[in-house]
Parts: structure tokens; sequence; C-alpha cells
């Protein structure tokens, strides 16, 4: 009789199950940068096959557990039904989650409008809804990544203040939690969420989260409670940060530096991507600097390099030109600033911060508002401007050279930097937004220290770096 599938060895099937489960594939984080609005790789179907060949008999379920489970609860009664019915082992093989609960289908007397009046019962209900999400979550104890899009907490009046209502739990409800992102479109959430979660997480290496204006880093207090709760550690252990940050449109003066909060929270990260994006979510993301680069030398004669400048900075003459006068101005106060503030992380090895090159143009102009226009006004303003970059021709080796340069001034302040990206803007006016590409140029550190930029650098389709925080069904 030929040999069959139950002929083989208890290790054999054992090792196909594994192979079958394809969470082995899924990176730990998963998620991705605010500018990258991937399909989620948290998916049930991932352990389809897995559990298929364990339904097959007796003896291959004794074999294969049922582990690295993959659970997406799109509504409130998914939360209810799987606290009231479903087995502790199941729940134990959890291990990545999403929660994207739209209003609609969140807590049935969750459905306040505005003008609701809110009566003692109600706040027993905000209470009630808190309790539950959290004995959903205590008891997936082996969940190692969590992706939050949709709260069923998501209703902020301003009679209605969730945050007097929901008391960070008492315990490490998360205790294998590895990775935390939060993707909500709103900025209620996106604040109040890591500050009541943050704390109950002991061992959180890779968070995404939001840095607004108002609440700026809300890890701020997530961290100084965080602390409070293990006090045999220096910092919460994050490694991996991804940040959107929204900047102030109205009062620019009035906003806290992200990476100094960031610095605040996780001086150990060891990867950092900082995304800028204005109120419009829709909008795709602004760099952090658009540096201008030149290779002036300072006193018109001794030697050249590059030198750099953040652009928004630097003057124009009456003909609306760039030239940045480093005989005038000397080293750039700013850029030093941030590499300085750059060289306070010590285990740093990855950065994209959104960062542009620019080299002198003679008809380019930027708007010199800056931020303080609104967000639309000041990306045509700025897009306008950048169509006249057109008119100068950069050559790659040029611009490569400039991005090796800025790299190196990085590292230097920065030797534990292995790996960073520079991004230009399509001077290119083509039809619609749609068509635009980013070019997205990667730099590592050679074995021997030196700066090398790949020229195969990525294309990435303007439309595609749109952030879709909030946005469901991307699984
Ligand atoms: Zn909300």
């Amino acid at each position: 009789m030929p040999p069959t599938f139950l002929d083989l060895d208890d290790e054999i099937i054992l090792q196909i199950g594994d192979i079958l489960h394809r969470d082995n594939e899924v990176p730990l984080p998963s998620f991705e940068p605010h500018w990258a609005g991937f399909e989620h790789s948290i998916n049930p179907e991932i352990q389809k096959d897995s559990l298929s060949l364990r339904a097959t008999c007796s003896r291959i379920k004794g074999l294969l557990s049922v582990k690295d489970l993959h659970i997406v609860t799109r509504q409130w009664s998914d939360i209810v039904l799987w606290n009231q019915e479903c087995p502790s082992t199941v729940k134990q093989a959890v291990k990545r989650a999403i929660i994207d609960i739209p209003p609609e289908v969140g807590p049935l007397y969750y459905h306040w409008d505005e003008d609701h009046d809110l009566q003692e019962k109600d706040y027993e209900q905000i209470l009630s809804v808190w309790t539950t999400l959290i004995t959903f979550l205590s008891g997936l104890i082996s969940l190692e990544e969590l992706i939050i899009i949709e709260s069923p907490l998501c209703r902020h009046f301003p009679s209605i203040n969730i945050r007097e209502h929901c008391l960070i739990p008492l315990d490490d409800i998360l205790p294998a939690l590895k990775s935390l992102a939060i993707e909500c479109a709103c900025m209620d959430c996106s604040a109040e969420l890591p500050r009541l979660l943050i704390p109950t997480i002991p061992e959180l290496q890779h968070l995404k989260i939001v840095h607004t204006y108002f609440e700026h880093l809300t890890s701020i207090s997530a961290n100084e409670e965080w602390l409070s709760r293990h006090p045999d550690k220096a910092f919460i252990p994050v490694e991996t940060l991804a940040v959107k940050h929204r900047p102030n449109d109205v009062d620019p003066t009035n906003e806290r530096p992200v990476m100094e909060d960031v610095l605040t929270c996780f001086p150990g990260i060891e990867e950092l991507y900082i995304t800028g994006h204005t109120e419009e979510n829709n909008t795709p993301p602004q760099p952090t600097f658009i540096l201008g680069a030149t290779r002036k030398p300072a006193d018109g004669l001794g030697e050249e390099r590059w030198r750099f400048k953040p652009i928004s900075e630097v003057e124009f003459d009456e003909n609306g030109c760039y030239d940045w006068d480093v005989s005038t101005s000397g080293e750039d106060g700013e850029w030093l600033l941030t590499l300085d503030s750059l060289g306070a992380f010590k285990q740093l090895e990855v950065l994209d911060g959104v960062i542009e090159i620019v080299l002198p143009t003679r008809t380019g102009r930027l708007p010199e508002e800056g931020y303080s226009a609104g967000g639309t006004e000041y990306m045509s303003q700025r897009d306008d401007a950048r169509s006249c970059f057109l008119q100068r021709e950069t050559s790659v080796e040029e611009m490569i050279e400039a991005m090796r340069a800025a790299a190196r001034e990085m590292v230097d302040h920065v030797p534990s930097l292995r790996k960073g990206y520079f991004w230009q803007w399509p001077y290119s006016e083509q039809d619609g937004e749609a068509e635009l590409k980013w070019k997205r140029w990667t730099w590592t550190v050679s074995q021997g220290g030196r700066i090398e930029v790949d020229m195969n650098m990525e294309e990435i389709a303007v439309d595609n770096t749109k952030s879709l925080d909030g946005e469901q069904l991307r699984n």
C-alpha cells in the first residue's frame, strides 16, 4: 500500500502545519509609516489552511495546537460575543488583532447626537463600554500586535469627556503586546487611546501614533504613568516609532517640537519614521524639512563643500531667485540644531523624516508664509512654486552628491545611524496629482563607513502617500 499523509512522522506534520500558517511571513511590527496606505497584513485568512489541516482528523488535531491567530473585529457585537462565548484556549491563541468599529455598528446605547443631554446613566454606559473593551483585551494574553482603526469609544462632544470616565486599568492587561498602532482618523481618539493603553503594556517595542499640536504626544502623560508603574525600567522599551505630525496651522509659534517629545518618551528608539500631514487627512505628507543645498565656499574662496539650510528660511532676492548666499549667512543654525537634537538619540539606526533636498534655482520661490497659511492654501502655493523648479534641470549625479553629503552630516552627529531616506517631489506638470510620483532614495552606511546612495530609487504615486488613518477594509 502506498504511504499516505498520515504515515508521516509527527515532527513532519508539525512542520507542515507551521508552513501552512502564514503568520510566519508577517513581520512584527506589520504596520507601515503613516504615508504608506498598504493593506493591513493582519488577516484571518492567513490561518485558514492550517486550521483546515487541523480539522482533518483527531490525530492531527491533537498534534497541531491553535496558535498565532489573526482576528478583526468590525462591530461591537463581535467584542461582546468574544467576551461571552469564546473559549479561553482560543482567546489565548490570538497573536494579532484589529479593532475597527465605526459608530453605526458600535455599542447601541452609544448612539448619541451632539444635542444629547447626558444623564448620569450615560456616564455609566461609557464606563460599561470601556470595561467591556478592557475585558476583551485582557483575555488576549498572547496578543503581540494590536491596530485600532475606529474605536467603539469614539464620541466626543463638548459635554462628553471620556477621559473622566475611562480609567487606566490597574494591571498590565496586555502583557505580551509588542506592537501598538493607533490609526484613527479622529484626533481625540488618537490622543486618548495611547494615554489609556500604553501604561498597561510592559513590553511595548513598536508604536504608531499621532503627534497633535493640541495634545502634543499624548504619550508624555502615558510615559509618566508607565514609568510610575514599572519603576525597575528607565524608559518604555520602544524601538520602532512611526509618528504622524499634525502641524499647528493656526499658531505655529505654539508648536512643541516633535523630536523633543519623542526624545522625552522614547530615548531608546532604533527606527524613527516621522510624516507631516495637514488637517486634511487625505493629503500627501509634507516634508519635515525641505533642505536647501549649496556647494559654494563660505568666503567665495576656500574649499568647496556642501552646505544645507531648511529652505523656508532661505531668502529670495527681488526677482524671486533662490540662491543661498553662504558668505553672509555662514553655517545654518536651524539645520545644526536639528542635527544636534538627532544626536541625542544614541541608538537610532534608521531615519525617515520625509526629508527633501532641493538644489539652488534661479527661478523658484516657495511660499514665505510657511505653515501659517491654511493647510490647503499652503500646499497649493507650494506646489505652484515647485513647478518653477522645472526650469532648472538638476543632474542626478549632483543630487546624489548632495544627498550623500547631507547623510554624512547626519551620521557624524548620530554615529549609530545605518540607513535613511531622502524624498524628491515630482517637479513636473502632469495630468492631475494622481499621476505624480515621489522619488524615495535610500542611503546606507557601508562596512567601511562610507555613505552609499542606492541608485534604484523607489517611485511612489503621490496619491498613494495620503494618510489613510481611519480608512476601513484595508485588508
Ligand atoms: Zn474619536
